[in-house]
């Protein structure tokens, strides 16, 4: 059980009698509010400011019976202390500088780690790596800030700062830190939150068969998501440990039933939320070269643009050719195997790992989240757009405001000014005593 606060002290004393120095150890008996012994363990106590929270912070070690630990609990509660919200352990470490915002989301991703990797990566984003990256641009961008307010309240003399090459290369070179930082960023949700993969094509392309082959692969959980309609198949399995949902689109024709209509609904939906498309042709109607049939091409041309797409020409047990990837291209890979045999699944998973990451190293590797990624796409989006301004010379009062709002868009990740909803959300998703 630990306590936090200014009383932490006091009331572990009533507890557990007198307190070892901080930073030792001491057998004590836990008494209840009328002296009866409830347990004995080991005390600790951490003086403020140097304890987790930054109060004073008093452990006491017991042996842990949920009943002996809601005695104990209860002896507290009556000598003075409350029971803890989720997270408010982190939240009051946060609160006292102890730690940013970013590196207490990393405590709750640690905690929930599914995979040794997104562990080490939410070990990272404890000890700052990730919150140092961004304070880097910030920094940078304050200095960008001061230069252009600065010219702007020099705008009477006859010296042209903002048109300088040396202002635009700094402001290139901060857009180009902030895209590698997106990047990883990107990588290390991607451990948290994993891939959401749509799988397409036509009736009878062998969808199901493949989605079962990739669920039965070793190191799979298999838990079909209840409550989905007809149309609309989920699977959940971890490659790598890394979360995949893999999402049967099939039916995305127009139709007039209504349970089908919303089947189609369902699966565009679901197209849009993917990062990206398994799509399944059948090889005996595709060329030698990996051309799929015209049917399959068709539906291929109504997938998104910007939608990366694994084709995979499936059933090369019935054509007869070799399975394996036949061509790379940046947004299409073009693979060859059978579902039903299991040959070229090997290529398939190696593609997927490509997909996640998961082979470019996972050293310095961040733990991230989806409202982290937002901030640093708006930080982006509002810089590009201060450098158009500068770049054409036209209301450049209005660029310094646009630097401003990518810096407020900066401090939203690690907290310094957060707001209280903010900070609700992110302590709410916490358990009880962290
Ligand atoms: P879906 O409609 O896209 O989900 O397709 P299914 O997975 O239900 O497959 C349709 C039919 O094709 C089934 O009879 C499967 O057994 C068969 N099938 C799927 N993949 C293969 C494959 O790679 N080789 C062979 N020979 N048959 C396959």
């Amino acid at each position: 059980m630990r306590l936090s606060g200014p009383q932490a002290f006091v009331i572990a004393e009533k507890l557990a009698g007198p307190l070892p120095a901080p930073r030792q150890s001491a057998l004590r008996h836990f008494r209840d509010a009328g002296g009866e012994a409830i347990d004995q363990g080991l005390v600790l106590c951490f003086a403020a400011p140097h304890s987790f929270t930054g109060e004073h912070v008093v452990e006491l070690q017991g042996h842990g019976a949920p009943v002996v630990l809601a005695a104990l609990v209860a002896a507290a509660i009556a000598q003075g202390a409350r029971a803890a919200r989720p997270g408010e352990f982190s939240e009051r470490a946060y609160l006292n500088g102890r730690i940013d915002l970013a590196q207490a989301e990393a405590i709750a991703d640690l905690i929930d780690a599914a995979s040794t990797q997104a562990a080490r990566a939410a070990q990272r984003s404890l000890d700052g790596v990730f919150s140092a990256r961004v304070a880097a641009l910030t920094e940078a961008l304050i200095q960008l800030r001061v230069y252009v307010e600065g010219a702007l309240d020099f705008s009477d003399e006859d010296i042209n700062w903002l048109g300088e090459a040396a202002l635009h290369q700094r402001i290139a070179q901060w857009l180009a830190d902030l895209d590698t930082l997106l990047g990883e960023a990107a990588q290390g949700r991607r451990l948290r939150e994993g891939l959401v993969i749509a799988l397409t094509g036509r009736p009878n392309a062998g969808k199901s068969t493949l989605l079962n082959r990739l669920a039965g692969t070793e190191a799979a959980i298999v838990s079909p998501t209840p409550g989905t309609t007809r149309d609309l198949l989920r699977e959940n399995i971890l490659l790598d440990g890394i979360p995949l949902t893999l999402v049967d689109t099939a039916g995305l024709r127009d139709t007039d039933d209504a349970v089908e209509r919303e089947g189609v609904r369902r699966a565009r939906e679901a197209l849009g939320k993917a990062e990206l498309a398994l799509f399944l042709a059948d090889d005996r109607e595709a060329s030698d070269e990996g051309a799929p049939g015209a049917a399959d091409q068709a539906l291929l041309d109504t997938l998104p643009a910007a939608l990366p797409v694994l084709l995979l020409l499936n059933k090369c047990d019935l054509s007869a050719r070799p399975a394996g990837v036949l061509a790379s291209e940046p947004q299409r890979v073009t693979l060859r195997l059978s579902a039903a045999s299991g040959e070229g699944m090997p290529a398939l998973q190696q593609q997927l790992r490509l997909h996640c990451g998961s082979n470019a190293g996972h050293e310095g590797l961040f733990i991230a989240r989806t409202r982290h990624l937002t901030a640093l796409q708006a930080a982006g989006s509002a810089v590009r757009q201060a450098q158009q301004r500068l770049q054409a010379a036209e209301r450049v009062e209005l660029a310094a405001e646009e630097l401003r709002l990518a810096q407020r868009a900066l401090d939203d990740i690690t907290g310094p000014f957060a707001a209280d909803d903010l900070l609700g959300r992110v302590f709410s998703q916490f358990c009880i005593g962290k």
